[in-house]
């Protein structure tokens, strides 16, 4: 497992054993201060924990400061091209991480002035070197974006902050492909102990991006690379934010809200309209935070086997559905009635899981304890 210096980014760290932590980044006019405020209440609602947002001009670099009144306690990242003054008002906004590379904002000066407003307000800076836009010397040099050249582009922005003693680094290489991803991230991750952003850049539409990013970015993690993620699609942020939860529950690296298994049916499918009552369901609970693990399967083969794995299960026979709990079958419901009935029982477990204490088994170990708020369900990175 790779091993990470962490780097705070207000209240969340990256790297140093911390959980993968989620990001994304608003697609609004930043300087449309309700609606980017608006977006980023909907990105936190679906899970986001660290915003970026496009900082291109003047007028996005002043609404940073309303945008930080109004969200508050939301880390987040300005994300800034090649002016420096726009890093400086961005800082002043009082952001909690900048998304810029050193060797792209000019005179010395002018990086040194930057640097040194970082590290006064203790903010990080992200390299966040990208295929696209390679500097003209190394195209020349490897004859396109090969990883070894994104790689040769991410240490000369190291050097640029290490030789003004700034070490709050996080590194991002992204490629359109999955190879030259997978292959920069693995290659840089024998040179620095940086902490790794991850993300497959331009992955394309809701459809082909998830499956994209769930290659490179799964590839990657399941190695033990990458500290943060953040999943491009041309789709909401809301979306982004939800297949790359789906990517670290996959990994089994993190928790967080409904899982469901469902059977994929087949010709004994023992219920009318499966798929329906599957998308409800799941539509219906999307809003629960603590993670829970529902099965929903089409006839008794694998059913009873699922539900034995589950907190709640529902295994459909003749057109009604049995509901289990922890295995265990409950009761009998109507398939037309099942959707208003699983639901409730789900919110009835979440009632009584709410309503019992969490004792944390590690600090209990050790002739300790502690009651841990419900909410905090972040398993820690096991690398
Ligand atoms: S659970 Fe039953 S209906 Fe669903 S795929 Fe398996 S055999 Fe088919």
């Amino acid at each position: 497992m790779r091993k990470t210096r962490p780097v705070q980014v207000k209240h969340i760290q990256i790297g140093g054993g911390a959980p993968v932590a989620i990001q994304s980044m608003t697609k609004t006019d930043t300087s449309d201060v309700g609606a980017t405020v608006a977006q980023i209440e909907e990105m936190v609602s679906a899970g986001c924990e660290i915003v970026r947002l496009a900082v291109p001009d003047n007028d996005a670099a002043i609404a940073l400061k309303a945008i930080r009144k109004r969200v508050p306690d939301v880390p987040i990242v300005a994300d800034i091209h090649f002016h420096y003054k726009l890093a400086l008002m961005a800082l002043e906004a009082g952001i909690d991480k900048l998304r810029l590379n050193p060797g792209n904002i000019g005179a010395h000066e002018r990086v040194r002035e930057v640097v040194r407003a970082a590290q006064a307000q203790k903010v990080p800076i992200r390299i966040g070197v990208n295929g696209g836009s390679l500097e003209k010397d190394l195209l020349k040099k490897y004859g396109t974006a090969t990883p070894e050249a994104m790689v040769e582009s991410a240490m000369r922005h190291i050097q640029i902050l290490e030789d003004l003693d700034f070490t709050d680094i996080i590194i991002s290489l992204k490629a359109s492909d999955v190879h030259r991803t997978v292959e920069a991230y693995r290659l840089l991750a024998q040179k620095v102990d940086y902490p790794f952003h991850l993300g497959v850049t331009e992955a394309g539409t809701s459809f082909s991006g998830t499956v994209k990013s769930s290659i490179g970015l799964g590839i990657l993690l399941y190695e033990g690379i990458g500290d943060t993620i953040r999943v491009s699609l041309a789709a909401e942020p809301q979306e982004e934010v939800r297949v790359a939860w789906e990517i670290v529950k996959s990994l089994g690296l993190r928790t967080r809200g409904v899982t469901v298994v469902a059977c994929p049916t087949c010709g004994r499918l023992d219920v009318d309209n499966f798929v329906g009552i599957v998308t409800e369901i799941e539509r219906r609970l999307a809003h629960i935070e603590e993670p829970l693990h529902l099965s929903i399967m089409g006839c008794a083969v694998n059913g009873p086997g699922e539900a034995h794995d589950s907190q709640l299960g529902i295994t459909f026979g003749r057109g009604v559905g049995m509901i289990f709990k922890d295995g265990v079958p409950m009761r009998k419901v109507a398939g037309e009635n099942i959707v208003e009935a699983f639901v409730t029982e789900t919110e009835k477990l979440l009632a009584e899981i709410k309503s019992k204490p969490q004792i944390d088994s590690d600090l209990s170990s050790h002739g300790l304890t502690q009651i841990l708020p419900t909410s905090d369900k972040s398993v820690p990175n096991p690398r």
